[in-house]
C-alpha cells in the first residue's frame, strides 16, 4: 500500500527560509528531526502559526489570475511544515514522541479541515478564471475539496461536518494505535514450531520456561502459518492476527461508519459510498458493485478448485478420508505452499540466500533506473530518524540532474509501522523548482527476501518513483484519484518473474548467486496457483467496505460474519477480521478498497506496453514522461490512452484472470 495521509490536494514554497539553511546534498529541505517530544510539540505550535498566517495573507489577496499559485505556494508551505510528523509517528523509536507526533497530527487536521471549510478562500477560488487545462484541472480539485468539505454548506450543517471529521480523526488513529502498540507475544515450545525454519525463531527471546517468544511481525507471521506443521500453533498465530486490535476496534469502526453515513447525509448523499466515489473513475457505487460481481464470477470456480486441491492435500497429509476432512482457514497458507512444493518443488524460503536485504534495495532500484532512466545515489552521514535509516538523491540518468530525495527505512524494530508503505513527503512543483521527497518504508528480514517480498519491494518503490520523478506545474497536481494511484506499483509486481529482471541482481551484487533458472521458472508456474482464493479475498474486502459505507446501516462485525460466512471456507465464530483492517477507516480507503481492484485493471493494461522489453528505454522513459510525472495533473483515463495510444481496456486484467 501507500501512506495513508492525504495532505488536501493542498501544496511550495521554499520561502519559510526551511531550504536557506540546509546543509544536505539532498534536493530539498533537510529531514527535520526533533530531539525530544517537547521539542517537537514546540515545533509543531510554532510551524502551525506559520501557516495559519500564510493562510490569513491569501485571504486578502485579490481573486486575480495569480490567485492559484499563490494558494499552491501555501499548500507547499503547509505540505512541508507538516508532512514529517506524520511520517514520525509511524517511524520514530521512542514511543513518547511518537505520542507528540499523533498529538500534532491531529491538531494538523483540524487545521486542514478548518483550511478546507475556509469560506473566503473558497470564494476567491470560485473567481478565478484558469488559464490553460492544468490550472483548471487544479482548480476543479481545489473546488472540490472545500466542497467536500463542507463549506457550500448551511452553517448549522457545516459546524456538525468539522466536528464529524475531526471526530473521525480522532478514531482513526485511536484504531491504527491499538494494533500498533499492542505488540502482543505468544509462547512456544520448540516442538510446538515444529516445520518453521530455524531462521525465524532460534534467535528470539525465550520465557522463564524457556518457550520461545513471537510477535505478530510479518517476517515471523507469514513464514509460520506457511510452515508450521502443528495444526494448533497455526491456528494460535492466526486468531491473534486475525484479531488485530481488538473489540474496542470493532466499536470504534461502528461509530466511524455511522459518522460517515451521517456526513454523507448533510450534503444529500444516501452513502458515504455515493458521497466517495463521484470522484473517482469508479464513479458511482453501482459501477463498483458491478465490476466487482465481475471480478466475483471469473474467479469463483478457481477458488473452488483451489479449495478443492488444498483439501486433498490436507486428507492425504493426515492419512484421513477425504470426506472427513475440513479445510481451516489457518490451513490455507501453510497447503498452499505444500502444494506449491509438491507440484513445482518451489519454496519461498529457497529464495533467502539469493536476495540479501540491502543488496535487494539496491537491486530494486537498479530495476527502476534502467526502465525509466533514473540513477539513485546513496548519500551517507545524513542524520534521521533512526541509524538504519538510508537517504537517496534521485537524478536523470541522462543530464544527470538531481530530481528527488528517497529515504528508506528497511528493518523492523518495536513500535514501527508494521507494513510497507510509502509516504510521500513533498511533492514536486516545477513551477517553484520544488524537488520531490518520499520515504519508503518496510520491514525487510534480515536474513534476505523470498521472491514475494521482492514483488512487495517492487510495489513500493513504484510509489516512491511516482513521487520522485514527479514535474506536475503545481504541488497540488501531485494528487492522484484513489482508485489509480496502486496503477504504476501494481504494473510492477510480476516484473520478479523476468529473468532479465532478475539478472540485473548481479549489477549491483556481483558476488551474488544468481537465482538458478530453473527455480524462476517453477516460481513463475507457482505464482498462479492461489491467486484464485486470493482474488475471492481481496473482492470479499472490498464488497465488504462498500457495503459498510452504503446506504443501509450495519454492525461492522455481523456484516463481516454474514458476508465471510458466505465465502467457501466460511467465518470462524468469535474472529473479529475487521478490528485489524486499518485500510476503511483511514480517508482515502474507506469505500476505496475496491480501488486496489479497480486498479490493476490498468496496471494489467499498462503492463502490455513493457511486455517485449521491460528495459527498453524509449518506453520506460515515455511512460515516466505520460503517467507518472503527470501526476493528478490530468485524469488518469487521459494519461493512460496518452501513453498506450488508445483508450484504456480492462481485457488484459480479465484475460490474466482466466490464466
Ligand atoms: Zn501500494
Amino acid at each position: 500500500m501507500r501512506s495513508r495521509i492525504v495532505l488536501l490536494s493542498l501544496a511550495l514554497a521554499v520561502t519559510s527560509g526551511l531550504a536557506a539553511s540546509d546543509p544536505s546534498p539532498l534536493p530539498g529541505p533537510a529531514f527535520p528531526v526533533p530531539a525530544t517530544p517537547s521539542a517537537l510539540k514546540a515545533d509543531c505550535d510554532r510551524h502551525l502559526a506559520t501557516a495559519r498566517r500564510a493562510v490569513s495573507r491569501i485571504e486578502r489577496r485579490p481573486a486575480d489570475a495569480a490567485w492559484l499559485a499563490a494558494y499552491d505556494d501555501v499548500s507547499g508551505l503547509v505540505e512541508d511544515l507538516s508532512s514529517p510528523v506524520f511520517l514520525l509517528s509511524n517511524v520514530h523509536p521512542d514511543k513518547a514522541l511518537r505520542e507528540a507526533a499523533e498529538a500534532c497530527e491531529l491538531k494538523w487536521q483540524n487545521f486542514f479541515s478548518a483550511l478546507n471549510q475556509n469560506e473566503k478562500l473558497y470564494r476567491a477560488a470560485r473567481k478565478v478564471r484558469p488559464r490553460n487545462a492544468v490550472d483548471a484541472e487544479l482548480l476543479k480539485r481545489t473546488l472540490e475539496s472545500f466542497e467536500d468539505s463542507g463549506v457550500g454548506l448551511p452553517r448549522d450543517k457545516r459546524a456538525r461536518a468539522k466536528a464529524i471529521s475531526d471526530r473521525v480523526n480522532e478514531l482513526s488513529q485511536a484504531f491504527d494505535r491499538n494494533i500498533r502498540d499492542a505488540n502482543p507475544q505468544f509462547a512456544f515450545t520448540d516442538a510446538e514450531l515444529r516445520g518453521v525454519p530455524e531462521s525465524v525463531w532460534k534467535s528470539a527471546p525465550r520465557d522463564a520456561d524457556g518457550r520461545v517468544l513471537l510477535g505478530l511481525d510479518y517476517p515471523v507471521y507469514v513464514p509460520l502459518m506457511q510452515t508450521a506443521v502443528v495444526p494448533a500453533t497455526r491456528e494460535r498465530m492466526w486468531r491473534a492476527k486475525t484479531d488485530e486490535g481488538g473489540a474496542r476496534n470493532i466499536q470504534v469502526l461502528g461509530e466511524i461508519s455511522s459518522l460517515r453515513r451521517e456526513y454523507a447525509g448533510l450534503f444529500g448523499f444516501p452513502s458515504y459510498a455515493d458521497f466517495v466515489l463521484r470522484r473517482r473513475m469508479a464513479r458511482d457505487p453501482d459501477q463498483a458493485h458491478r465490476f466487482l460481481e465481475g471480478v466475483r464470477v471469473a474467479v469463483t470456480d478457481r477458488e473452488r478448485r483451489e479449495i478443492d486441491e488444498l483439501r486433498d492435500a490436507k486428507a492425504r497429509d493426515l492419512g484421513r478420508p477425504l470426506a472427513e476432512v475440513k479445510l481451516d482457514r489457518w490451513d490455507t497458507a501453510y497447503y498452499t505452499e505444500r502444494v506449491k512444493r509438491e507440484r513445482y518443488s518451489v519454496d519461498q524460503e529457497a529464495f533467502r540466500p539469493y536476495f540479501p536485504p540491502q543488496q535487494s534495495i539496491e537491486f530494486v532500484m537498479r530495476v527502476i533506473e534502467k526502465s525509466m532512466g533514473l540513477r539513485y545515489t546513496r548519500v551517507p552521514g545524513v542524520k534521521l530518524w533512526h541509524p538504519d535509516v538510508q537517504a537517496y538523491v534521485a537524478s536523470d540518468a541522462k543530464t544527470g540532474r538531481a530530481l528527488a530525495t528517497l529515504y528508506v527505512d528497511p528493518y523492523p524494530r518495536e513500535g514501527k509501522y508494521n507494513h510497507a508503505a510509502v509516504w510521500p513527503i513533498r511533492s514536486g512543483a516545477a513551477r517553484a523548482g520544488r524537488a520531490p521527497q518520499a520515504a519508503l518504508v518496510v520491514n525487510l528480514d534480515r536474513k534476505g527476501l523470498n521472491l514475494e517480498e521482492i514483488e512487495t519491494l517492487l510495489h513500493e518503490f513504484g510509489h516512491a518513483v511516482h513521487n520522485n520523478v514527479s514535474a506536475t506545474r503545481h504541488v497540488g497536481g501531485n494528487s492522484v484519484l484513489d482508485d489509480f494511484v496502486e496503477a504504476p506499483s501494481q504494473m510492477l509486481e510480476e516484473w520478479v518473474y523476468d529473468p532479465r529482471v532478475l539478472a540485473t541482481m548481479r549489477e549491483v551484487c556481483p558476488a551474488c548467486v544468481p537465482v538458478p533458472d530453473a527455480l524462476l521458472a517453477k516460481a513463475k508456474v507457482a505464482e498462479r496457483y492461489g491467486k484464485g482464493a486470493q482474488y475471492a479475498r481481496q473482492q470479499l474486502f472490498a464488497s465488504y467496505d462498500l457495503a459498510l459505507y452504503g446506504r443501509d446501516h450495519h454492525e461492522p462485525l455481523a456484516l463481516w460474519a454474514r458476508m465471510e460466512g458466505g465465502t467457501v471456507l466460511g467465518h470462524v465464530p468469535g474472529t473479529m477480521f475487521p478490528a485489524g483492517f486499518s485500510h476503511i477507516t483511514a480517508s482515502n480507503y474507506a469505500a476505496g478498497y475496491y480501488g486496489y481492484l479497480w486498479s490493476e485493471v490498468v496496471a494489467a493494461d499498462l503492463r502490455t506496453a513493457f511486455e517485449r522489453d521491460k528495459f527498453d528505454s524509449d518506453v520506460g522513459r515515455r511512460y515516466r514522461d505520460a503517467v507518472l510525472a503527470r501526476g493528478g495533473e490530468r485524469p488518469p483515463s487521459d494519461l493512460v490512452q496518452d501513453f498506450l495510444g488508445r483508450p484504456s481496456s480492462s481485457n488484459a486484467f480479465f484475460e490474466d484472470l482466466k490464466r
